[in-house]
């Protein structure tokens, strides 16, 4: 298997950045960044990387969610890349669930999304897709996305309160 990619670090300036738009879904690097990126998800037990997150300024995300020690409760589904992502509509409830972020090694925030959005994005065969994503996949896809405009998930934390380390939300009764 592929090695796990370098993952920027909080404070690193390349997660401030708004990510520039892909045009060449095709290309053989961009294919390449798509087999890194997912191959880093799997080895870091993350459920969501972002292409800047490996220090490439793209609009590109991979969801990959499936039960795991960071995430024991989490659905499963087929590590899927998602090129220019779009959020064209969002449902007016908003639930408050934790996050982590493998940018954020250690820390657990308590967020607060939108329970159903409705996408676009561009898969990796040059399909343009459209979906109505709910609960844990539209929380990864806000989350993924906030990386592609230099937001990180302790942004939307409403209160210091609402922030634990890793160690003490597995003890909750969350692994
Ligand atoms: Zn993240």
């Amino acid at each position: 298997m592929t090695e796990s990619l370098q993952i920027a670090q909080l404070g690193n300036p390349i997660l401030r950045q708004q990510a520039q738009i892909i045009d060449n879904v095709t290309d053989e690097r961009l294919q390449q960044l798509i087999d890194a990126l997912i191959a880093t998800a799997v080895i870091t037990n993350g459920v969501g990387i972002a292409a800047p997150q490996v220090s490439e300024s793209y609009r590109l995300f991979i969801v990959a969610s499936r039960p795991n020690p960071r995430y024991p409760n989490a659905p499963v589904m087929a590590p899927t890349a998602m090129i220019n992502p779009q959020i064209v509509a969002r449902s007016d409830e908003v639930v408050k669930g934790w996050e982590g972020c493998l940018s954020i090694p250690g820390i657990r925030g308590l967020v607060p999304r939108h329970q159903e959005i409705e996408v676009e994005y561009i898969s990796r065969d040059n399909q343009l897709h459209r979906q109505q994503l709910t609960d844990f996949i539209a929380r990864i896809f806000q989350h993924e996305y906030d990386h592609l405009e230099g937001i990180v998930f302790l942004d939307r934390v409403e209160s210091t309160r609402e922030i634990m380390t890793e160690q003490e939300w597995l003890l909750m009764g969350n692994g």
